[in-house]
């Protein structure tokens, strides 16, 4: 599953339905600061802030919350996600059929990589599409 073979020709841009960028935290030290990242986050971009999560669910090694954006957010969000992380570690991956490969072979980090839990997500699963939007932007970033 890591490797693909040349012969099959590249990844089609295509398969990428939208991105997930996963803010992680820590409970008791770093959650204003991710408070603060988060309320940014919502004044500058069209994106969905999913709920806060203090305690690890799914394949997260830490607590943390998810925005959910379209692919023509990205050029903007995640280089601004990179100047303003504030020493948080954030977890970007694409949204294809596979889950388990977007999680654990093809994503990029922003800050420290921690452990991702992915060996049981499935690898044959509908590529989900952008959740729709709860922000209103009104700041440019
Ligand atoms: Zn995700």
């Amino acid at each position: 599953m890591e490797f693909s073979s040349v012969n099959d020709g590249p990844r089609l841009l295509s398969e990428i339905a939208s991105y997930h960028a996963h803010v992680y935290y820590d409970r008791m030290t770093t959650r204003p600061v991710a408070e603060e990242l988060r309320a940014m986050i919502g004044e500058r971009f069209l994106v969905r802030l999913g709920n806060w999560h203090d305690e690890k669910v799914g394949p997260h090694d830490q607590p943390m919350f998810q925005v959910s954006f379209a692919n023509d957010v990205f050029a903007t969000l995640v280089p601004w996600l990179m100047l303003n992380h504030r020493g948080l570690s954030i977890l970007v991956h694409p949204n294809t059929t596979n889950p388990r490969r977007d999680h654990l072979i093809d994503p990029i980090w922003i800050g420290k990589p921690l452990l991702v839990h992915g060996e049981d997500l499935p690898d044959d699963h509908e590529a989900e599409e952008a959740l729709v939007p709860n922000t209103t932007p009104t700041v440019t970033a």
